[in-house]
């Protein structure tokens, strides 16, 4: 991939999408649509079908009737694995196309999204392809005059709602193993990411995905997400996004059939380093990294730096200085480090936090600022703020902006103690080369995951999934099928 190709496609008309339902696409059942604008220049890109209530019930419809007939949990495990390996190669034959349309839709610089979105959907796609027929069910041990069978079997209609900061990698989280265990999807994505997660959803059925399988439907989350989460037709609902909105889907499920629900949340993860780090330097650069690239946009972003005091000056500076190189702005051009805001609204709360730990007593050391505001797009400078106690909003509340604070500490147990301090428990990062002691830091701070000597990009063998109010549930790895699947139990009297 070179500048010239993604040159070429950043200004090509974008059609207006309508939603996928029973492999048609259908405009909105009164005709509404939602104007699409870029984060790169606040202008309209391309409209999107405005959901209403009936049209998110007709798909919910389509993919009970596309589960109730097997016309895709009854066909052969080779088979499924077939269009699922074919959807992945599709995926990769249209990545670049699919990458420049995500960032022209959130923002992303293309140079993280090409990897992190087609590539990686890519891959999660075929893993659970792969996967998909070396599941097998079980024999109990049950006495000998009796045999005790668990089936592993599709759940039903999977209800998939995804947020807007990576739209291609976190769909096919969901997407890979619930269709690999034969279930029918709805899928709701994110009203301000929703173009390329719409065309990877076509590509599915191009792909030989029968219709109705996989429906998606665009719209407002208080109108088409409500709607999901209230169907008495939805058997699982999985989800990654703010806190609030999970809280609402637990809601949901309790006034209506009880349906499961899976949350990935937000997190304020602990990237702490330790005076023995093997590489300061290193740790600077990857600790920028952790919370700026995407704008500090992703849910394990290291938006808590905590530094043990005797080295907390010199290596708040290297931050600075690796901050300092890291160039903002168009997020289409591949040596841009650091794109644009998702939206305005984003940008504008970003700037609210800081105000707000500035007035809590935090010291802005780098950034703070909207810039380049004659683009019409939106742009923040990172924004590295020292001096952020433990009880400050800063700790407490996810930004899921590119906001940075700074802790020192003095002792390992305190270290502990800050990084547990949150009602958050999604990732987190230790640097030292004590190995006692990054063990033991794995082991007490409570989070899903734990970076030792590193921070971010763990591939999709190991699971990701928080705990406290950073969620319930894992996605990645074979563990994310347990969420697909139903055990059903055979009892045989012999
Ligand atoms: P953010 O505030 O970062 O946009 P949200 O949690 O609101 O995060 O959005 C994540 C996803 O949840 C999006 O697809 C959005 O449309 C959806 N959503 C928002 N509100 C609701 C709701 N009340 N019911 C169901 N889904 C919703």
């Amino acid at each position: 991939m070179d500048q010239s190709q993604i040159d070429a496609l950043r200004t090509q008309p974008v059609l207006p999408f309508n939603h996928l339902i029973n492999g048609r696409h259908v405009g909105a059942s009164d005709g509404a649509r939602m104007e699409v604008l870029s984060p790169i220049d606040g202008r309209v890109l391309t409209s999107v079908a405005k959901g209403t209530v009936a049209d998110m019930e007709t798909a919910i419809a389509s993919a009970r009737e596309a589960f109730e007939d097997r016309r895709w949990a009854g066909q052969p495990p080779a088979a499924r694995k077939n269009v699922l390996m074919k959807w992945a190669q599709l995926i990769e034959e249209n990545a670049l196309e699919l990458a420049v349309l995500g960032v022209r839709d959130n923002g992303t610089e293309i140079g993280m999204a090409i990897k992190a979105e087609p590539g990686s959907a890519a891959a999660t796609i075929r893993y659970y392809a792969e996967a998909l027929d070396k599941i097998y069910g079980e024999i109990a041990s049950t006495p000998t005059d009796v045999l005790g069978l668990i089936h592993k079997e599709p759940v039903g209609v999977v209800g998939a709602i995804t947020p807007w900061n990576f739209p291609l990698m976190i769909g096919a989280w969901k997407l890979g193993p619930a269709l690999a265990m034969g279930n029918s999807v709805v899928l709701k994505p994110a009203e301000t990411a929703s173009l390329s997660l719409m065309r990877m959803a076509e590509l599915a059925l191009e792909a030989g995905l029968p219709p109705g399988v996989l429906n998606a439907v665009t719209g407002e989350g208080a109108v088409v997400g409500e709607t999901m989460g209230l169907s008495m037709d939805v058997d699982v609902l999985v989800f990654t996004g703010s806190g609030g909105t999970g809280r609402r889907l637990m809601e949901y499920s309790a006034r209506s059939n009880m349906k499961r629900v899976y949350l990935e949340l937000g997190g304020k993860s602990p990237n702490i380093v330790f005076a023995d780090a093997p590489n300061l330097l290193e740790a600077a650069n990857v600790a920028a990294a952790g919370i700026f690239r995407n704008s500090g946009q992703f849910c394990v972003a290291g938006s808590r730096l905590l530094v043990e005091a005797t080295i907390h000056d010199e290596f708040v500076a290297e931050v600075v200085k690796a901050t300092s190189a890291m160039r903002v702005g168009d997020p289409l051009r591949l040596d841009t480090h650091i794109g644009a805001v998702n939206s305005e609204t984003q940008l504008l709360a970003n700037i609210g936090f800081v105000e707000t730990a500035i007035a809590e007593g935090g010291q802005v050391v780098y950034g703070g600022e909207r810039m380049l505001q004659e683009t019409g797009g939106y742009y923040m400078t990172p924004t590295i703020v020292t001096d952020v106690k433990a009880d400050a909003t800063l700790t407490q509340k996810e930004v899921f902006g590119p906001v940075l604070g700074v802790t020192s500490f003095e002792t390992e147990d305190e270290a502990v103690r800050l990084a547990n301090a949150t009602v958050y428990g999604l990732a987190g990062g230790v640097w030292t080369s004590n190995l006692s002691r990054a063990h033991r830091m794995v082991r007490n701070v409570r989070t899903g995951v734990m970076h030792v000597n590193t921070y971010g990009g763990a591939d999709g063998t190991v699971p990701l999934g928080g705990v406290g109010q950073s969620g319930n549930g894992s996605d990645k790895s074979l563990h994310a099928i347990e969420k697909y699947i139903n055990l059903k139990t055979a009892w045989i009297k012999l």
